[in-house]
């Protein structure tokens, strides 16, 4: 029996203009994310990509899982082909399907038909195959309003496809159409959310991490590359830049008044992240940051945050709640590693008291005594790259 997946695409069928273009993103995307899995053919019909097994050694199940964190597929079919013959298309069914209709209470029987010189009507194949599955299954009712579960016919050209209920995809866009963007990774719950949402609009994303060696340790920097290469399952494979941070962390440290510590570094954060995004062609700042969550998270020190960057910052979970936050972080798989207990080079200098309100002429008042350029250039100059491709589920 021969296995194959039908990908429904979403949002991108209404772009119009554009839509063949995304088409040619996804299936690219998607022929990508596949190539552990073997070779595949992959084509689109109306809103549908047909991912087809090339040879017969593909890894199916591991196709199946992947197919649904690629952005832009609304949801996932895996159908099994047969002969284009209502008795062969009825013993698939029966065979494919059994189980499934077996511990549903009710089910019905939805055909398309592509190959309009298939001699019977949709409605003739779905009550033909309908009445038997009936028979061959008893216990179950037929629901035509409200079944549980709804077997599925589509006759094409080549070949007639059986499947059950499509399962939800990732949804989005497909990554890559709204170009690239720097993310701010840290090791907490929030950022690995923030840029899943931002790739799940069709971002490609460059993490970046601020590394306070000896300040924070290995295992926190391994922490976010752990993280990296999860979100790699959706994001495709990364590279994340670290930038060493200690040596700002320390100027300001002792050079500038503790209560602006914070505010401070997070436009040193900024300032870094848009150098590194202008020099990769990114359009924008993807941050954790969550309104009213800490002292440099109210609308004032956010203000104060983006005012010396010359690109959009983009806050996905901005407005989320932590438990918002948390449902996400646990579906995409990042939580349990979000709170292994290593800690972030911001709470490291965290000050005692800091500024929830901070000015900016008090801001600039304390920079004026550092030399920001040279600073942002050494901390550039130093980046490591470390690649963080998929992780394997
Ligand atoms: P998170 O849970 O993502 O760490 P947070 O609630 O702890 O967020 P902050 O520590 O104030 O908030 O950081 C706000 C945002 O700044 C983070 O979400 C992240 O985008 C960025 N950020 C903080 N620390 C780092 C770091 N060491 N490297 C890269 N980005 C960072
Ligand atoms: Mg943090």
């Amino acid at each position: 029996m021969k296995d194959i997946l039908l990908l429904k695409q979403g949002e991108i069928v209404l772009k119009g203009l554009n839509r063949r273009q995304f088409e040619i993103k996804l299936m690219a995307n998607v022929e990508k994310r596949l190539r552990p899995f073997g070779t595949f053919n992959i084509y689109a019909v109306q809103s549908t990509l047909y991912v087809e097994p090339a040879s017969d050694d593909c890894d199916m199940d591991g196709a199946h899982r992947a197919v649904k964190t690629v952005f832009g597929v609304v949801s996932v079919s895996r159908a099994a082909a047969c002969e284009k013959d209502k008795d062969a298309i009825f013993e698939m069914a029966k065979n494919y399907l059994g189980d499934a209709i077996s511990r549903a209470r009710s089910f019905k029987v939805e055909t398309k038909r592509a190959d309009k010189r298939f001699p019977m009507t949709s409605i003739e194949l779905s009550q033909y195959v309908g009445g038997l599955l009936a028979d061959a299954f008893p216990h179950v009712k037929v629901d035509v309003h409200n079944p549980e579960l709804v077997v599925n016919i589509e006759v094409r050209d080549y070949s007639a496809y059986v499947h059950g209920t499509a399962e939800p995809g990732a949804g989005g866009l497909p990554l890559g159409v709204g170009g690239r963007a720097v993310s701010l990774l840290s090791g907490g719950i929030d950022s690995p959310v923030a840029t899943y949402l931002a790739a799940r609009r069709g971002l490609n994303i460059i993490p970046v991490h601020f590394f306070s060696f000896p300040y924070t340790s290995e295992q926190a920097k391994q922490k976010v590359i752990d993280l990296a290469r999860i979100l790699a399952r959706y994001c495709g494979d990364m590279r994340v830049e670290v930038v060493p941070f200690t040596r700002i962390q320390e100027e300001l440290r002792d050079k500038c008044p503790e209560e602006l510590l914070t505010i401070l570094m997070r436009r040193f954060m900024m300032r870094i992240a848009e150098k590194i995004a202008r020099s990769n062609g990114c359009g924008a700042i993807v941050t954790g940051e969550n309104l009213g969550q800490v002292a440099s998270q109210t609308l004032e020190a956010l203000a104060v945050t983006e005012e010396c960057v010359g690109i959009p910052i983009l806050r996905p979970v901005i407005t989320y709640d932590k438990r918002e936050i948390v449902d996400v972080a646990r579906r995409i798989d990042t939580f349990d590693t979000s709170i292994l207990p290593y800690e972030d080079c911001c709470t490291v200098f965290t000050p005692r008291r800091p500024k929830t309100k901070p000015k900016l002429e008090a801001v600039l008042e304390a920079e004026a005594k550092l030399d920001i350029p040279a600073l942002v250039d050494e901390a550039f100059a130093g980046i490591e790259r470390i690649p963080a491709p998929v992780l394997p589920f």
